[in-house]
């Protein structure tokens, strides 16, 4: 850890760069609801992979996913391909990578594909220019590991019970490196080990004791995991160990797959979930989440330290971000400066309009503040007056407690207003032909009620949308840069940085002013 450091430092010292040479290696990784103010908040704790970005990357403390459903699919999508949801195809996660032509290898679970991800990605574009170049894309959940690399048909992994598995839209067999990962079995080797605080409890100024954490029980540390194995291997997923056990399978591939070892550059995607799964369970204000933050800080000084041995301090570029943040508890905010804020649920206002429709065949549905028609063709031609029905149903939207306002997507198609942040996250949320007629917005520290008490995002809100953005390597300068950006501004970067053309329009710019001069 100190000799990196030491490295790191001398590198960033700099000297005048010798003739640019490409990265052997790109690695981007995002953590999964990772919110930028954690890093100011634990700032002093964090002295592993964090803080050396922190302290020698260049660091965007004005960064968004601009866009206004911030789910991981959406977000996700939107990393590397440089472009909106609206232009990506991916605008939620219930019609993300589900694909039932794709199921998957040697486990039991949800087939998926990027099947619905529209156009070309960072990946498409490296490979035009070196076909040789490949791609491993690894995360615990399947859309984070498929849609950072579009439709290539590359390495792709995800965690289901205990193994990592892909579809059969990538392969056709597992690989032999997955299959002796999978055969060490360190997932179901969890079982009746504990999750306890990783410093001193006078290390955490966060009360530990919220009852409303966690569905009201197991919200005290330590956390203990099942002693039964399967079990184990399903709740791995809510602790720090399944974001180390997903770096070390993602080095695993590294090494078998020999990537950046050919003369050209390689891609490595690296998506880490469990602070999404801390922050919908504990909450972004939680002892646990700081816990979880400062044990990624600690796995990802390992990795870098990894790649490092195999790379130099010269061969690696990286970028981390993530794909939303996250809106509090209400039980939360209640007692912080947000009094009678809940939950919203709509459930028996959608009810009531389809109820009055002349056709049984097809519906309204909202999703995460998008209502959609099944069909908006088939409802006209039933005798349904969609427009009618739409208007009826904005108007009884607005009368429910904590919807701020409710627009029809024809309203905000095309308005990338930087006055109005909430139309502009819309605007580049929606396409025309989408099947989104209104879209409805909540205000802020509210949720949409899922059933659950959780802790949510989703919202187009500045809690969900703001993102940590930070850049590592010898092309990039390092320092602090305030201006507003946003993540479809990493692939068009990424390009810069490479001398690759994006082979489509993106939504992005290059960040320009952190490249290093001599590159
Ligand atoms: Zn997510």
């Amino acid at each position: 850890m100190l000799l990196w450091n030491a490295v790191l430092a001398l590198a960033a010292l700099g000297g005048p760069a010798g003739p640019a040479q490409p990265p052997k290696l790109v690695v981007v990784i995002t953590i999964d609801q990772l919110r930028p103010d954690y890093l100011e908040r634990y700032r002093a704790q964090l002295i592993g992979g964090l803080g050396l970005l922190l302290r020698d990357g260049a660091v965007f403390t004005n960064a968004f996913q601009d866009h206004a459903v911030t789910e991981t699919a959406p977000g996700h999508a939107t990393i590397l391909s440089g472009r909106w949801p609206a232009h990506t195809g991916i605008i939620r996660n219930s019609a993300g990578v589900q694909d039932s032509s794709a199921p998957l290898l040697g486990v039991a679970g949800p087939g998926a594909s990027p099947m619905r991800f529209r156009g070309t990605a960072f990946f498409d574009w490296l490979q035009a220019a070196e076909p040789a170049a490949r791609a491993l894309s690894v995360s615990r959940k399947d859309r984070a590991a498929i849609l950072p690399l579009g439709r290539a048909r590359q390495q792709v992994y995800w965690y289901r019970e205990g193994v990592f598995t892909t579809s059969r839209y990538y392969v056709d067999s597992l690989p032999g490196w997955v299959r002796a990962f999978n055969d060490l079995r360190l997932p179901f080797r969890a079982a009746g080990t504990t999750w306890p605080l990783l410093l001193a409890p006078t290390s955490y100024a966060e009360p530990d004791s919220e009852p409303y954490e966690h569905g009201g029980s197991d919200f005290m540390f330590p956390h203990n995991l099942p002693r039964d194995s399967m079990r184990a291997a399903v709740a791995l997923m809510e602790t720090p160990v399944m974001d180390s056990v997903t770096l070390a399978f993602a080095l695993a591939g590294v090494r078998a797959l020999g990537l950046g070892a050919r003369g050209h550059t390689d891609l490595l995607a690296v998506s880490l979930s469990t602070t999404d799964a801390v922050g919908h369970q504990y909450g972004p204000d939680s002892r646990e989440m700081h816990d979880q933050v400062l044990r990624v800080d600690r796995y990802l000084s390992w990795f870098f330290g990894q790649l490092r041995v195999r790379y130099g301090s010269d061969g690696v570029l990286l970028v981390l971000t993530a794909d939303h943040g996250v809106t509090p508890f209400p039980e939360w905010s209640r007692s912080h400066g947000h009094p009678g804020v809940g939950r919203v649920g709509v459930d028996s206002v959608v009810a009531a309009v389809n109820a009055a429709l002349r056709t049984t065949k097809d519906s309204v549905f909202i999703d995460n503040g998008m209502v959609l028609t099944t069909s908006r063709d088939r409802m006209s031609e039933a005798g349904v007056n969609v427009d009618s029905i739409l208007a009826d149903l904005a108007a009884r939207l607005r009368r429910v407690s904590g919807v701020a306002r409710v627009q029809r997507a024809v309203d905000v198609i095309g308005h990338d207003a930087a006055a109005d942040p909430v139309t502009r996250r819309w605007s580049h949320q929606v396409a025309p032909d989408g099947g989104v007629e209104l879209v409805v917005t909540l205000l802020p520290f509210w949720l949409w009620d899922t059933g659950d008490v959780i802790a949510e995002h989703g919202q187009p809100s500045d809690l969900d949308t703001r993102v940590p953005l930070m850049f590592w390597g010898r092309q990039i300068s390092r320092g602090t840069y305030a201006e507003q950006v946003s993540a479809v501004d990493i692939a068009p970067t990424l390009a810069h940085l490479l001398n690759l053309t994006p082979a489509e329009p993106v939504d992005g710019h290059v960040l320009l002013h952190m490249v290093a001069s001599a590159n």
